[in-house]
This record gives C-alpha cells, structure tokens and sequence, in this order.
C-alpha cells in the first residue's frame, strides 16, 4: 500500500526519472524540494510561448498574462485562507517577506522600550531582521525558550509575552527539527497584549493545512521552493489594514499611482510591495504547486507519517544515535547526532553512498548554541520519498557509523 502511495506522488516529480538521479537518495528536502512537472511546463509555457510583463502593455496576450499572474494570487488566497487576494504580496522568498515587514515596522510602528519576541528555534531568516531592528530602535530582542530536546516551553514562553511586547516572530515549524510550534497559543497571547504576530511558515505550507484567518496572525510567509515549486518566488501574507499602514518596501515602477519631479503617490496592496518586474514564471509555478498540495493533500499525509514512523525506527534502534526534536508534533524532518562520530565525516561517506542529507546548524546557530551542540544531521523528506529509500539510508548509516567508530 505504502510503496504504491508513494508511486503515485512519484512520477509527478521529473527528478526521480532522470538518468542523473539514478541511484541517488534525496533526504535534503527542507533545504529545497523537487519540482513538480506541472510547475516546470508552466514556467517553461511562459518562457517559451507566453513571454511579455505584466500590468503594464494592453496587446492581447500581456493581458492574458497579467489575468493569469493575478489568478494566482486569488490561488494563493484560497491555500491559505486569506479573507482578499489583496492581502497576498509577491516576494522573492520568505527571507524578503520578513525583511519587508521588519523594515516598514521599523519606520514608526515601534518605541523605545518596546520588545520584539522570536522563539529559540528561529532560522536566521527570523531573527537576524528583528535583532537589526531592535538594535536601531532601542528596542528589546526576547527569545521564547526550548527544552534539553529543543521543544518550545509554551507556558514559561506565553508568560515571558507582556504589555511591553510589540511583535511576536515564530516559526509554525523548526526547519532544524521538524517540531510544529503550538502557534494558535501564542498568537492569542500575543493578541491578549495587542503585539503583532509574523508567523514563518516556510517550512509548514507544504505539510500542514493552513488558514491564516482562523489562526488571526497578522502576517505569515513562506517560499515556493520548499513547496515543489520554483525558487526566487514567496508570499507576503498581512491583514490588509496592516498592509495599507506599511510603508513601502522598494521604489520604482509599478508600485507608484502618479510620479511627478515634486511628489509620488503609491498604489494599495499588495502592488506597493511590488516594484520593478516581478518573477512572472515563479508566480505561476507557486500557484500551480499550492493547488497540487491542495489536491494531494491527504494522499500527501498518509504517506510522510508512514515515512516518518519508518525512520524513526530505524534512527532509535542504533543506540549511538541521539534524536533532537518533538516526535510527536512534527513533519517528516528528523535530526540526530551520532555520539562519538564527526557528524561531518558522516555526512560525507553518506554523501560517497549517494544519499543526501544536510549537516551542520540548518540556518539555526542559536539553537545549537542554546542545545551545546554545533550541529546535526537532518534527515528531511517529502511524500515523494519511499519506504526503499529509509531502507537505503539506514543501512548506510550503520555502515558509515561501524567505518568511524
Ligand atoms: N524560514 C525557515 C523556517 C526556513 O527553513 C527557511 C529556509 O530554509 C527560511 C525561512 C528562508 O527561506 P528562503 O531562503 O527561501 O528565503
């Protein structure tokens, strides 16, 4: 049943049939996913057949484009339950989602005593913006504590949000772990004290449905290429009254309603986010994997749990193996050292038997700082993996651990 799951998400990804990639194991899904077919033939239709810009010429086929382009932000909408399409911004990646946010929060949202509240399990994508606002404004940067395992300590954390905070940023899920963040908690804790909440859910849009109005966050971001989708695309999401009081982000064309050499108006959300040429094949690409996951979604599910109990398994019957992380709220990402080995060197004779899996401090220095660790090996799967492959991997693992014992 597993292996005909698995079969059937399979052949939508062109990676696994390629000559190339014959033989390799790809558990580095975290850091990018494969890319479904539907989204390479969309990218390429436009580059091929359907190249011209949006919003701006009026001949037949810039407007069929531009009505495509802004279709996707309706598609968008609907993946994560937004109340407008006008509350969805198209970014580079959740990395400019955030700067974006952080950078027009900085110009008069914040005062002098405030503080800024990110969680220890941040990437550096969610702290670094903030820590450099902070810096700048005076301004106090909180970090929501974990246990020895790296799992948010929710009370201690809902305890430390006070009438002084003034944003909360917090992963849905830990892109070193793989743990879900109990987010509804702290965003209503957040809302109790009237801070903002930014919710970066890079790596949640493709594993856990998402409704960004019954969770009431006021932004939440994420990348297309952790969703089977192109690179160089992300999503901007805020409440629209928040969008209309941001100021905007980059100027130029586009993003204006009247220029003069005295003065510029801009135009609402989202296009005052907006200027300059967008990625147009990134935006078609991002809207064609939201409604593949949407299609899959369960099919997707049943098999990243089966994957998952399968490798968890196979990681604590080796006794060297010490596992980071929630087990239980997670998506498929498993993170481990193996005592007495250089990670490092595991990682490479992994990497001699084919198999791909990421080793270091996953964009998460403070976290292993906070853990006393500098790193792990992630092991990070998709529903397009299979059950062959966990087999693979762990019967190299045993391998690779008898080689450096
Ligand atoms: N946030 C999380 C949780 C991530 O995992 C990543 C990428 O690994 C980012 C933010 C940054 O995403 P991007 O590099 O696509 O901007």
């Amino acid at each position: 049943m597993q292996s005909k799951l698995s079969n059937t998400l399979r052949q939508h990804f062109p990676y696994f049939f390629s000559p190339n990639s014959q033989g390799r194991v790809y558990l580095d899904s975290a850091a990018t996913s494969q890319k479904l077919q539907s989204v390479i033939d969309i990218t390429q239709q436009y580059y091929q057949e359907r190249t011209v810009n949006v919003h701006r010429s009026s001949h037949q086929l810039a407007a069929s484009v531009t009505e495509q382009f802004e279709q996707s932000r309706k598609t968008i909408q609907g993946f994560i339950g937004a109340k407008s399409h006008k509350e969805i911004v198209w970014t580079k990646g959740a990395t400019e989602s955030i700067n974006l946010v952080a950078s027009g929060l900085a110009k008069g949202h914040f005062k002098a005593g405030d503080s800024i509240f990110v969680s220890a399990l941040e990437h550096h994508a969610n702290i670094v913006p903030w820590q450099q606002v902070a810096q700048a404004n005076e301004l106090q940067l909180k970090v929501m504590p974990v246990d020895a395992n790296g799992v948010l300590k929710l009370d201690e954390s809902l305890q430390l949000i006070d009438s002084t905070t003034a944003l909360v940023a917090v992963g849905h899920v830990s892109n070193a772990l793989g743990n879900i963040n109990p987010i509804a908690a702290i965003i209503a804790k957040a809302k109790e004290v009237g801070a903002l909440t930014l919710i970066d859910g890079t790596q949640a849009v493709s594993h856990l449905a998402v409704n960004v109005q019954q969770l009431d966050c006021d932004f939440y971001v994420f990348s297309g290429h952790k969703m089977f989708g192109p690179t160089g695309i992300g999503v901007l999401y805020g409440k629209y009254a928040l969008l209309e009081q941001l100021p905007p982000y980059q100027l130029g064309g586009e993003m204006i309603e009247k220029v003069s050499f005295e003065r510029t108006t801009f135009q609402p959300p989202p296009l005052k986010f907006e200027a300059g040429t967008p990625n147009i094949a990134g935006v078609l690409g991002i809207a064609v994997a939201s409604e593949f996951i949407q299609d899959n979604r369960m099919v997707m599910l049943a098999q990243e749990q089966n994957l998952y109990q399968q490798l968890l398994a196979t990681l604590t019957a080796i006794p060297q193996v010490r596992l980071w992380g929630d087990k239980v709220n997670s998506i498929c990402v498993m993170s481990f050292i193996v005592q007495g080995v250089d990670q490092y060197d595991l990682a490479v004779l992994l990497d001699k038997r084919n198999i791909a899996v990421r080793v270091g401090h996953h964009c998460a220095m403070p976290l292993m700082n906070v853990l006393g660790i500098d790193g792990t090996i992630r092991v990070s799967l998709a529903a397009y993996n299979n059950s062959a492959e966990i087999e693979t991997f762990g019967t190299a693992l045993i391998e690779c651990i008898s080689l450096l014992d």
